[in-house]
């Protein structure tokens, strides 16, 4: 694999995202069948990871996506997914936006009340749609990756509900399915549970359900001995909870999830180039071409990123503070123990498939680097690098400032 990256990054350049087909449908899989017999319908939640050919990979497999931006949806449309199979969850955009995705023909995922009453009131019963719910309970410890606790701005409190059903109720709403997405991050089989459980309490005061969404938050690995979401214990629990519920409701639902981590994080690494070595009084820097506009999750979320040095692996081990090239203390790792750096060198910093890419930026006006995907055994490049015209196509140069 080493010996593969070297020469993507010899033969596309650094930095460069690469991603591997495999991993990505082998994951895939591995959810798709985690549910015991339970044929689970998965919407990838494309905000991970959104290049037209992940997308046309997972459609191939036979995924739906979700979606959160009108412009997700028809990123979605473009890749060849049908209307009917996306997912539109939004949070706080206009009631113009929501609009436009229901005439496009996607399931809508309403989590606010304000929003139901406007939608009943345009629509009534004409058009179903799904209600996500808060059952604020706490998944994982990173208050910026857990959405279901009190505070959070997602959802429609499941102590709301008297209120959801009155609304419902006045406009003849036709609610086809309940939503939780708890948050990234779940590593306790039973915190999950206990969350389909409120929504299966919930369900009580729905008679039109087709289907309920349990979001996702399926954790990773990131470093060795990390704790990840045992999904063959969650599915076979989940599975068996599930079948229970629709017995007393008196229907079969479908049953939905959303990962997107778990789809694409593994499956991507990001290749970079070490400028310099620089020693000072107490740590010594390896500075790479990349930054926190390439990736932004260790400075944002402190989330930890395994690096390793691909250009020398038998080199000695030394201790390393990875840093970035943009004028911000953008850290990808303190501390790490590294093959001996040496300038010039290839690190390849892992779990990069997921919220990599996608949450990249233009800062201290750097370009975004260039995307490769491993497939049948082939590199090919999915995006190419940025030009600097790609930094300043939007601007509008005023003739009064212009230099004469
Ligand atoms: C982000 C998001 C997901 C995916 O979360 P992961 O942790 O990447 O699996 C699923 N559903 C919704 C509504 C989301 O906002």
């Amino acid at each position: 694999m080493s010996n593969e990256l070297l020469s993507i990054a010899a033969q596309f350049q650094t930095p460069v995202y690469v991603y591997d087909a495999n991993k990505i449908k082998e994951q895939y899989a591995k959810l798709k069948s985690a549910f015991n017999g339970k044929d689970v319908k998965l919407h990838y939640a494309l905000k991970a990871l959104n290049n037209v050919n992940i997308l046309r990979i997972l459609k191939a497999e036979g995924a739906g996506l979700d979606a959160v931006s009108i412009e997700e949806i028809y990123l979605g449309l473009r890749a060849g997914f049908e209307a009917q199979e996306i997912m539109y969850t939004p949070n706080c955009v206009s009631f113009e936006e929501i609009k436009e995705g229901i005439a496009l023909g996607v399931h809508l995922n309403i989590d606010n009340l304000t929003i139901l009453e406007k939608f009943g009131n345009e629509f009534g019963s004409n058009i179903p749609c799904c209600i996500r719910l808060n059952p604020h309970i706490m998944a994982g410890g990173n208050s910026n990756i857990s959405v279901g606790h009190i505070d959070s701005k997602f959802g429609i409190s499941i102590h709301q509900l008297r209120h959801v059903q009155r609304i419902m109720e006045h406009y003849k709403i036709r609610v086809n399915g309940l939503h939780m997405h708890t948050g990234s991050d779940i590593i306790d089989a039973d915190v999950f549970l206990r969350g389909a459980e409120l929504l299966y309490e919930a369900a009580g005061y729905f008679p039109d359900l087709e289907f309920m969404d349990f979001g996702s938050g399926f954790k990773v690995a990131y470093k060795e001995g990390d704790i990840v979401t045992n999904i063959d214990k969650i599915g076979k629990k989940i599975a068996v909870s599930f079948a229970k519920f629709c017995e007393s409701y008196g229907r079969d639902l479908e049953l939905w999830f959303e990962p997107g981590k778990y789809i694409v994080s593994e499956a991507g690494k990001l290749l970079v180039e070490v400028n310099v070595v620089k020693q000072t009084t107490s740590t010594v820097f390896a500075g790479v071409n990349s930054g926190q506009n390439h990736l932004i999750r260790p400075m944002f979320y402190n989330a930890y990123h395994h690096i390793q040095n691909i250009s020398n692996p038998s080199g000695d081990e030394k201790l390393y503070s990875v840093v970035g090239y943009i004028c911000e203390s953008d850290t990808f790792g303190y501390d790490r123990l590294l093959n001996e750096v040496r300038e010039g060198d290839v690190l390849a910093i892992s779990n990069a498939g997921a919220y990599g890419f996608s949450m990249s930026n233009h800062y201290n006006a750097r370009l975004r680097p260039a995307e490769v995907l491993i497939l049948d055994g082939q590199a090919h490049l999915i995006r190419k690098r940025e030009v600097l015209e790609d930094v300043y196509r939007n601007e509008v140069e005023l003739d009064a400032l212009k230099p004469v």
